[in-house]
């Protein structure tokens, strides 16, 4: 989502000598490395005038403000609207839980040339233990439908493939007129879309997968088999501290669930290591949802405290056995993501190509490399100097930079599968 939002802000201040720090808060480290990002930044560009935005400096804008190298602060709420970048006032930050209202301009784009990203919804009403983005980004908006299609409408002109993010996506709609659900916003992007071959959904929590949605996830060929849930734990124990809604069974019935109705769907999921008064018995069980769910696609986090969360208050495992968790969770997720890519390996897939045009993802979200690359090596036979130089321009028509090509899997490396155009 930053990615999206960092797009519109360099949209809002073209022309303008300034250098903008989106932070994150999503650990203490991340909180650390905005620190160093404003510092390096600073001594980087003494000139330019130096912004800080995002969840850090919405959580603690006293503290960013307070920063030699910083010259203005500008809150979550106040960023992707053009009047807070021109306004005078060295700290611009409401209080992001009294925003409540519906924003189209939330619908922010961000394009890597093959796929675009469209932020629907924002906030969250949740509460996890362990989690300060509600105090960063407040409670759950999303963005009309209208507004939504209009978007995606534009992004298809120009891209295969539109993904739509949100903090907490299952929750879109619930603040709209007549509560809109998520599916419902997906049935009505592919019907008045027509143009738009591939529409991928950012991460969901399962709990909220209505029979809609399952049935867009599962039957519907312009939705990509690939689903990643937000579980974090596989012990029921911690999934209550955590104050998560769903329980350990609940998670492996809904894969199960998944891969029956469509056979080759992709199970992705967040996993955190370590979290407080976590056992080894209690991590077994995370450790064991890796292979009890089929997880082939994993972001895992060693827990790391948030100041003013209620999980920074309770008893905390020691950092080296949280990291030395975080690695056994990384093993296994890599060993099972190569069991699943070596069984795509003879198959044909329909990657779309992303930059710099050998490799790109499959539907299932496998990534993969071409050999040889299908556009590049082309031109290169033979080519002339004004090939040359056409070749080195990043026109998709030259590179192949967002064409779906078909590849038949010859094999692994990495992490990666292999392939030649079929
Ligand atoms: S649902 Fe997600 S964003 Fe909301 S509090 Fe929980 S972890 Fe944080």
């Amino acid at each position: 989502m930053n990615l999206a939002e960092s797009e519109t802000i360099r949209t809002l201040l073209t022309g303008r000598d300034t250098v903008v720090v989106n932070s994150c808060a999503v650990t203490n480290e991340a909180v650390k490395a905005t620190r160093k990002a404003i510092r390096r930044a600073r001594r980087d560009r003494p000139e330019a005038e130096l912004i800080v935005t995002g969840c850090a400096a919405q959580i603690d804008p006293a503290g960013f403000a307070a920063m030699p190298e910083v010259d203005r602060v500008i809150g979550n709420a106040e960023k992707l609207a053009a009047a807070a970048w021109a306004a005078p006032d060295p700290v611009l930050v409401q209080d992001i839980m009294a925003v409540r209202e519906t924003a189209p301009h939330l619908a922010a784009s961000f394009s890597t040339h093959a796929r675009a990203f469209v932020e629907v919804q924002n906030g969250c009403d949740h509460r996890c233990t362990f989690c300060a983005i509600p105090y960063g980004r407040g409670n759950s908006r999303s963005v009309p439908a209208g507004a939504v299609i209009e978007r995606i409408a534009t992004l298809a002109e120009s891209h295969a493939e539109v993904v739509l993010t949100g903090v907490d996506l299952t929750s879109y709609g619930h603040d709209l007129p007549g509560r809109p659900d998520l599916g419902t916003l997906v049935e009505r992007v592919l019907r008045h879309v027509p143009r738009l071959r591939r529409l991928r959904l950012s991460s969901l929590d399962g709990i909220e997968i209505d029979d809609r949605l399952f049935a867009l996830l599962t039957q519907e060929p312009r939705v990509m088999p690939h689903v990643h849930l937000s579980l974090q734990a596989g012990d029921d124990m911690i999934l209550k501290r955590m104050k998560r809604r769903h329980s350990r069974a609940e998670s492996v019935a809904l894969a199960e669930r998944l891969k029956a109705a469509r056979p080759g769907i992709a199970i992705g999921a967040d996993l955190i290591a370590g979290f407080p008064t976590e056992t080894e018995a209690m991590f077994a069980n995370t450790l064991a949802l890796i292979a009890d769910c089929g997880l082939v696609h994993t972001h895992i986090f060693p827990y790391s405290p948030r100041a003013g969360t209620p999980a920074a208050k309770m008893p905390q495992v020691e950092p080296e056995v949280v990291k030395a968790r975080a690695a056994r969770l990384r093993e296994a997720a890599s060993e099972r993501r190569d069991t699943w890519l070596t069984s795509l390996v003879g198959t044909e897939q329909q990657v779309l190509i992303e930059r710099p045009g050998d490799r790109g993802h499959t539907p299932n979200f496998a990534e993969a490399r071409l050999t040889p690359p299908p556009f590049a090596l082309s031109l290169s036979k033979g080519c002339s100097s004004f090939e040359e130089k056409d070749r080195a321009s990043t026109s998709s028509a030259r590179t192949g930079i967002g064409k779906i090509v078909s590849v038949k899997v010859t094999g692994i490396e990495n992490g990666k599968l292999l392939g030649t155009p079929a």
